[in-house]
């Protein structure tokens, strides 16, 4: 087979976005005509933004021969572990649960998937819920349920944990499951919160045609601890489940599972995190400072990344953009009444109104209070601001805002903006909810964006609170070679809520990981 011809080319949005004019443009700079070329793989695409006008970066590769089937998959295949003698239960079905699982499939280890929430097109209910009536129920909502808190998010799908596994290998298994195979190619790939469910579902099904199990409803009460070695867990429904390893896959966002650990003596350790607040712009504004064009066209809408070193009181500390979410909406992201959390997410086409992004600031352990509360002092930290957000703002799922340029005044507004958050908004000052450390870091980082982007830091957006949910504020050490806790064994801490993970991708190789790591502790029979 001969090589294929390697390509890389600029070319203006409309000629890049249009498949016929795109395959031309190629041929073209290869020197050849329709009917020399079998197959025109494109390989990689970025915007590049730097020149008076946007262009976009293409690199294809040319094949005059028939292409390598490799190219296509299916790349993966699961085989029937349903006689297994081998079991791991799996915590969790967010990405790094679900991706545990498929992994001990091809291990040849059966999985049983305990979930807390209901599967993903009836956890869309409770979601409802939570935007019209501001009900949250704690086992179903934006962070619990089939697919995690990834699901119904912006499916961003880049990681800066390039190390830590093999992306590819991720986001082709995504694709064998019915994400775009635009995700292999895009710089920033992301698969959206219209499409991200029948994903999900899909790896489920994956995973029960290979024999494993998934149990909805079915949250994790307790442990079955023998001395130091775990052998189970106790679900809601009281019954006693045991299997060779555990994989505790539970999100950043389970805290009865922190206080569960904490409570039966399993360690567990505070760590840093950051917490800020939700920024939202008019999406055009974001797409003139980015584009320097009014209307976008054929091009995505534009995103940003910031960030900058803060003082106060001595202590240095980041500020910087968090999931950024362009074309998207604010969403409430709590997991227990009377507390206020939002998040972003946006659909695969990113056509809303309104970019937004979360502003957050690192919050260090010399910040907390660990010396009263320990291991759980992040999680007591985060959770006094959630509530705080509630109780200022009536104690419903509305959510406490700003104009940023109020704030940055120190100013009360005395009306808001248009917002994408659904279950509304009232005028609160900021600085009462975060309090004056967090509120002065989070201003110097607001007046170094305005500098960065024109029209940023102005009344023209306003800031939401609380976005608390950034990464785990408590680490479940694990040794660095088995993954196994290293006081207790068979228990594999794994994914975000452990703290070896942020995002989908790094959890989903997290929970490769992890499966591997039990394989390799309890073998097959
Ligand atoms: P999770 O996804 O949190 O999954 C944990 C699972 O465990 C949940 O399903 C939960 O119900 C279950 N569980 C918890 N406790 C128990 C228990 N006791 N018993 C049984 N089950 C339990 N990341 C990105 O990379 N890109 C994005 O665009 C993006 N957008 C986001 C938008 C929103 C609104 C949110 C909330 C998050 C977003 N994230 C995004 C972050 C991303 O979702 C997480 O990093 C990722 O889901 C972590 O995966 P995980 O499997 O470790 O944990």
């Amino acid at each position: 087979m001969s090589l294929p011809q390697e390509l890389e080319l600029l070319l203006p949005p409309e000629v890049a976005y249009d498949e016929l004019a795109r395959y031309r443009a190629l041929l073209d700079a290869a020197g050849l005509v329709p009917g020399q070329a079998d197959f025109v793989h494109l390989r990689k695409r970025s915007i590049d933004a730097r020149g008076r006008q946007p262009l976009v970066r293409l690199r294809a590769d040319i094949y005059r021969t028939v292409p390598p089937a490799d190219l296509f998959g299916p790349w993966f295949q699961y085989p029937n572990v349903s006689q297994a003698t081998r079991s791991v239960l799996i915590v969790g079905a967010g990405p790094a649960g679900l991706f545990a699982a498929l992994r001990a499939i091809e291990l040849g280890i059966k999985p049983i998937v305990l979930e807390r929430g209901k599967d993903v097109r009836t956890r869309r209910r409770d979601l409802a819920a939570l935007n019209k009536d501001h009900v949250v129920n704690p086992d179903s909502n934006y962070c619990f349920g089939e697919g995690g808190a990834g699901t119904y998010s912006d499916g961003k799908l880049y990681t800066r944990s390039t190390k830590r596994g093999d992306i590819q290998r991720i986001l082709r298994i995504l694709v064998q499951h019915g994400a775009t195979s635009d995700i292999l190619v895009d710089a920033h790939p992301h698969i959206g919160t219209n499409k991200l469910p029948s994903v999900v579902a899909a790896l489920r099904d994956s995973v029960l045609a290979a024999g494993g199990e998934v149990r909805f409803d079915t949250r994790v009460d307790d442990l079955v601890l023998t001395g130091q070695h775990l052998r189970g867990v106790v679900t809601s429904t009281g019954e006693e489940l045991t299997a060779d390893a555990v994989v505790l896959a539970t999100g950043h966002s389970a805290r009865d599972i922190y206080e569960l650990l904490h409570r039966r003596g399993v360690l567990i350790e505070a760590k840093p995190f950051a917490l800020g607040v939700r920024v939202e712009h008019p999406q055009q504004l974001i797409d003139q400072a980015q584009y320097r064009r009014q209307d976008r066209g054929e091009l995505p809408a534009a995103s940003y990344s910031l960030v900058h070193q803060t003082q106060w009181q001595q202590r240095q500390r980041g500020v910087f953009s968090f999931c950024m979410c362009p074309g998207g909406f604010i969403v409430p992201a709590a997991t227990a009444p009377g507390e206020v959390v939002v998040n972003g997410m946006s659909p695969s086409r990113r056509d809303s109104r309104f970019a937004n992004s979360g502003i957050v600031a690192a919050v260090e352990l010399e910040d907390m209070d660990v010396r009263q509360h320990g291991a759980l002092a992040g999680l007591r930290f985060q959770q006094a601001i959630e509530q705080r957000a509630c109780q200022l703002a009536g104690n419903t799922q509305l959510a406490p805002a700003q104009l940023l340029g109020d704030f940055l005044k120190k100013k009360t507004s005395a009306s808001l903006l248009e917002t994408s958050y659904q279950p509304g908004l009232v005028s609160v000052p900021m600085d009462e909810v975060l309090g004056a450390g967090l509120a002065d870091r989070l201003r110097q980082g607001f007046q170094n964006f305005g500098r960065k982007i024109p029209g940023y830091a102005t009344n023209l957006a306003q800031i939401v609170g609380v976005e608390s949910r950034t990464s785990s504020p408590v680490r479940i050490p694990r040794d660095r070679d088995t993954l196994q806790h290293p006081e207790v064994r068979g228990l594999f801490p794994c994914g975000e809520g452990a703290g070896y993970a942020g995002g989908i991708v790094s959890a989903a190789m997290d929970g490769e990981r992890c499966a591997e790591a039990a394989f390799a502790a309890i073998g097959t029979k």
